[in-house]
């Protein structure tokens, strides 16, 4: 079902205009499913990677075993050796069940047909109908001649509108139809068909084919000749390279089981019905973390996970009831998966809660599958067991002893993966908000503000002098050089004081600091807060340590 759409037009009318989404090459008419970050949303990006990187990898939590989780990073090619994803069955398997329209020829993914029907102008206009009252035929076939003919051409009742009597009797029995659920039926399917062959086209009303898996990898291909062998992909994923770089990371570095690996990078997924804004894009950067761990240990870490990356997104201001952790059902899971959690947000795109990050459990699946494809020992061996247990078995037994578990064995899978530009439109949409704030004249007005967690805000603080005089803007600029140094800081001199602030609201800056007449007389300046619309006094050679003591610098 369709969602707040006009909270969404908002949205992303406010992206626009500030700077932080713009459409991917735009001045050529755009392209579906890439986005580009403008001036305040690379930064907006930056703080959610820099926040994760920081909160996982180089100040991880403490772990359920009471130690500080060991986390390092990676940062592999988006192009490896194909023979990765026929192992990690990307090849094979990465694909989603498909429809075409016989008639516009358009795809239509299986699992979004019902929503993306629901949200289609046609439907909506003819659905439109059926809430007024009972629908009849002389109503039906007005709808069919006009509306219809020009919102849903290949629909059977607008193609052959002589046979709504036929077609609504055999679906209700009666010559009117009393629901949307009714009419749907009316509308399913050939008007000589079988009922119920599947939903109509919701771009053009066409009869689809049967759903047909279609690969989400992009291809392309490496060196100069065109040639299947010379077929690679961009990576649908970043989790893949970890995985091949296990043992690298094992030779190269002191960490030992239980440990991570993170990364964070884009991947491409060439997605068939891109939408929802940045939501479902076809090019995106991911946040993933492999835990490895022993197996026993595994559900213990698989809880600890679950709970940390759900109060990750709690901290930095997802606070709100559209923020939820949900365990998947039995019946969800992947064959190799003990447990996973997908953390979900109601976006105001749709009444259903939508995935953020997901937690799986992978069991060793991912190190069986790459050991068998590339006929590598990926098994880790745990020194410290044997050194600690090898006086408990005769010598002779030691080398097939150590050989095996619980000493050498393939590590459990933890796998907490998030998406950044998801994660940055849920940071968006809970932080837009629409309040009264006064102006120049004290007269309150309607503002739009973001209320970003400091973390995230792409500027930390505005520097303004009030008037463009009396040496107000020698100071106010000292003051904005003077923080710079540390924090993103934006000096703005242009426009009454008001418009000023509501650009700075605008773009979620947490604070804004203003020179005026009185600092030329005692040395103090205003330091007004976003939120509260607070306004303090402090003197000027305090601003950038009260700054600092606020946003936790
Ligand atoms: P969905 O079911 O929504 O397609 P998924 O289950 O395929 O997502 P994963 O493969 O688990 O997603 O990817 C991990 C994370 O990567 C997701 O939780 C999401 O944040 C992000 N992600 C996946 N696909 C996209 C996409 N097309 N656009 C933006 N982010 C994405």
């Amino acid at each position: 079902m369709p969602g707040d759409m006009a909270f969404m037009e908002k949205l992303t009318s406010l992206c626009k205009r500030r700077g932080f989404i713009y459409q991917s090459s735009e001045i050529y008419g755009g392209i579906g499913g890439f986005w580009d970050y403008g001036p305040l949303g690379v930064e907006l990006k930056r703080n959610i990677k820099e926040a994760w990187w920081h909160d996982m990898v180089t100040n991880p939590p403490i772990g359920p075993d009471g130690r500080e989780v060991e986390m390092v990073g990676l940062d592999c090619a988006i192009i490896m050796n194909p023979r990765v994803w026929e192992a990690s069955g990307h090849v094979a398997g990465f694909s989603d069940l498909m429809s075409s329209c016989r008639a516009c020829k358009k795809l239509v993914r299986a699992d979004q047909l019902g929503a993306m029907l629901e949200e289609s102008e046609w439907y909506q206009s003819v659905a439109e109908l059926c809430r007024r009252g009972p629908v009849g035929v002389a109503e039906l076939r007005r709808w069919a001649e006009t509306r219809g003919r020009k919102l849903a051409p290949n629909l059977g009742i607008v193609r052959e509108p002589g046979l709504i009597p036929a077609r609504l009797e055999g679906t209700t029995g009666s010559r009117q139809v009393h629901s949307v659920r009714e009419l749907l039926e009316v509308l399913t399917g050939e008007l000589d068909s079988k009922p119920g062959a599947g939903l109509p086209c919701p771009y053009c009303g066409g009869e689809l084919t049967e759903p047909r898996p279609f690969n989400l990898m992009f291809r392309t291909t490496v060196g100069a000749v065109e040639d299947p062998a010379n077929t690679a992909y961009l990576r649908p994923e970043t989790a893949q390279g970890i995985f091949v770089n296990f043992k690298n990371v094992l030779d190269t570095t002191r960490v030992k089981v239980p440990f991570g690996i993170a990364q964070i990078g884009k991947a491409f997924r060439n997605e068939i019905n891109p939408r929802n804004y940045t939501f479902r894009s076809r090019e995106f950067e991911q946040m993933e973390i492999e835990f490895f761990c022993r197996p026993e240990q595994s559900m213990a870490w698989y809880e600890f996970w679950r709970k940390v990356r759900y109060e990750w997104y709690v901290g930095l201001g997802l606070k709100s009831e559209k923020l939820r952790l949900r365990d998947q059902t039995p019946q969800e899971l992947a064959h190799y998966s003990r447990a996973c959690a997908d953390i979900e947000y109601l976006f105001p795109f749709s009444d259903e809660f939508q995935e953020l990050e997901g937690v799986a459990h992978r069991g060793n699946f991912d190190l069986t599958q790459h050991a068998k494809a590339s006929s590598k020992d990926l098994t880790y061996f745990d020194d410290e067991a044997w050194e600690r247990d090898k006086d408990k078995f005769p010598p002779e037994q030691h080398k097939e002893v150590k050989n095996r578990e619980p000493y050498r064995f393939l590590p459990t899978v933890i796998e907490p993966s998030a998406g950044v530009d998801r994660s940055a439109l849920a940071f968006l949409c809970e932080a837009y908000c629409e309040d009264q704030a006064p102006d120049e004249n004290g007269v309150m007005q309607p503002r739009v503000v973001l209320k970003l967690h400091p973390r995230l805000a792409p500027i930390k603080v505005a520097v303004f002098p009030l008037v463009k005089r009396e040496g107000m803007p020698e100071v106010a600029e000292a003051i904005y050089r003077d923080v710079r140094r540390y924090l993103p800081a934006f000096y703005d001199e242009k426009g009454a004081i008001g418009r000023r602030y509501r650009r700075q609201d605008e773009a979620g800056t947490p604070y804004c600091v203003t020179v005026d007449g009185q600092t030329l007389v005692d040395g103090t300046v205003t330091i007004r807060d976003r939120d509260t619309l607070q306004q303090i006094r402090i003197d000027k050679a305090h601003v950038l340590s009260w700054l600092g003591e606020k946003l936790g610098k």
